[in-house]
């Protein structure tokens, strides 16, 4: 026992200072305190006696650390008392989260009431704080949830979501049970459950922040919620839709992850980012394709950033805006369709246009139109690779001459899983980092192909077919990909779950 190890302890190295102290009355007190007051130890004493009773560890515990089981032992209302949490047991020892060490109270009572030695983490009183939030909504513990309540479980909600990279929340209604489900780094996890009212409560919360009307529960909605707590300032992206047994909402975090990353940071080879960088100035087209969340518009938006230096008038229509950037104009496509605003947007004399998506053959028109009168024109379209953009374009009802004039550059993009560092893609169940996936963080891979007069004079002979070849040997796996493996960053097993392998 640790009050008896204490007891050991002091008779051993100080027996002289403490024959007439009743040892028994420091076990429920603050020991540090106590020993202090009583100048029975010095502070260099006490450190030193803590050294040795305690294994401290500084490691951070997570939500996901939590065993339920080792909790419902204490119960909630004494964790919430004592701010402090058994988190996980196995035969012999406990382990404890607490952000003072010297508080031997609990970990006294914890010791008894397991029977086990403790092991001590330590964390500061605010993380802990979080963590009994979300606690106390998988255990019921709050009946009576009054707003502030709520509010602070939605916060904790997001911190924690913020503290391990999250993209996306999303927060869905099955069998009568509210979940809450994470996406890290593209795969979607289970976070938490909730009883429904506190599901309908956090979801009016969300609407609230967001500008959404509570009242429209029958209704697609779409909102912003620009979160701001302390130094915590994240846009979040709100998306509702009603589902036969309630809302579904999903919440993007929009700024966190891909937080200030310049073109050059992006994950481009040196070749890439000079061929992107040279084609920046004058009239044309930069296609970027790529499946949907491989971080195309994040590209986009760091492209522009790289030319906003330049003084230019830079316009973009987005559908919606993911976000927002100073010095650029912004205009959501709301109920128009892109061809729409783009026809007007011409009198708005820009030397840039950043269109959303082209999805039609209107809008493929209209982008052409402007990169022939000298604008610089970035956009999206959906295609297999690179090249398969020029097809695409065929099929939109272009002709051929036309996209050979105008097109610049085409990016072909993806995002790549990085091998976990923590346990080297061996994955276990243990490590924090990649919650036994193998895998933490990913980046970006890319091939990027600039228009130049070789590849101009195969698409003048129109013979796309030995373009095609001739480029597929050059393809991401050689000059991208292998480098990657050689440096032990990514696992084999991604590319070929990718389909990247040659
Ligand atoms: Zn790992």
């Amino acid at each position: 026992m640790i009050s008896n190890k204490i007891i050991k302890y002091i008779l051993l190295n100080f027996g002289d200072r403490v024959y007439n102290v009743d040892l028994n009355k420091i076990i429920y007190r603050r020991l540090d305190k106590y020993l202090l007051e009583e100048k029975i130890l010095t502070k260099e004493e006490i450190m030193d006696l803590w050294s040795k009773l305690f294994e401290v560890s500084n490691e951070t515990i997570s939500f996901f650390d939590i065993n339920r089981s080792t909790i419902e032992k204490v119960g909630l209302n004494w964790i919430e008392h004592y701010k402090v949490i058994p988190f996980n047991e196995t035969p012999k020892k406990v382990s404890v989260i607490i952000s003072d060490p010297f508080d031997v109270e609990p970990i006294c009572l914890i010791e008894k009431l397991y029977n086990k030695q403790v092991e001590v983490y330590c964390d500061n009183l605010i993380e802990i704080q979080q963590l009994i939030n979300l606690l106390s909504v998988n255990n019921n513990f709050e009946h009576n949830l009054d707003k502030k309540k709520v509010e602070k479980i939605l916060d904790s909600i997001i911190i924690s979501a913020c503290n391990h990279n999250v993209s996306d929340l999303h927060f869905d209604i099955k069998n009568n049970k509210g979940q809450l489900f994470f996406r890290k780094d593209g795969i979607l996890f289970k976070f938490m459950d909730f009883d429904l009212s506190l599901y309908n409560k956090i979801i009016n919360k969300i609407k609230l922040e967001s500008n959404l009307d509570i009242t429209l529960t029958n209704k697609p909605l779409d909102g912003y919620w620009h979160y701001i707590r302390g130094k915590n300032k994240i846009d979040i992206r709100v998306s509702m839709i009603p589902t036969i047994d309630g809302e579904r909402v999903v919440l993007r975090l929009l700024n966190y992850q891909s937080k200030n990353k310049s073109l050059k940071e992006l994950g481009f080879t040196n070749k890439q980012y000079q061929d992107i960088i040279s084609c920046l100035n004058g009239g044309g087209i930069i296609f970027l394709t790529g499946p949907t969340g491989s971080g195309k518009t994040t590209t986009l938006y760091s492209i522009l950033e790289f030319i906003k230096n330049h003084n230019k008038n830079i316009m973009t229509v987005e559908d919606p805006i993911e976000k927002k950037v100073e010095g650029i104009s912004q205009i959501p496509l709301n109920s128009l369709d892109y061809s729409e605003i783009l026809k007007n947007i011409i009198r708005q004399d820009p030397d840039v246009i950043m269109i959303g998506e082209i999805r039609d053959s209107e809008t493929a028109q209209m982008a052409i139109k402007l990169a022939q009168t000298g604008h610089l024109v970035l956009t999206t379209i959906h295609s297999k690779d690179s090249l398969g953009v020029l097809l695409r374009l065929e099929n939109l009802g272009l002709k051929r001459y036309l996209i050979h004039d105008t097109i610049k550059l085409i990016i072909s993009q993806r995002l790549i899983r990085n091998k976990c560092n923590s346990c080297h893609g061996i994955s276990s169940d243990n490590c924090k980092d990649c919650f036994g996936t193998g895998y933490s963080g990913r980046k970006m891979i890319a091939e990027v192909i600039k228009i130049d007069n070789v590849i101009k004079e195969f698409l003048e002979k129109d013979n796309y077919k030995d373009l095609i070849l001739k480029y597929k040997q050059e393809d991401l796996f050689k000059n991208v990909c292998k480098p990657l493996l050689e440096n032990n960053n990514i696992l084999y097993e991604e590319l070929i779950q990718l389909g990247l392998t040659d």
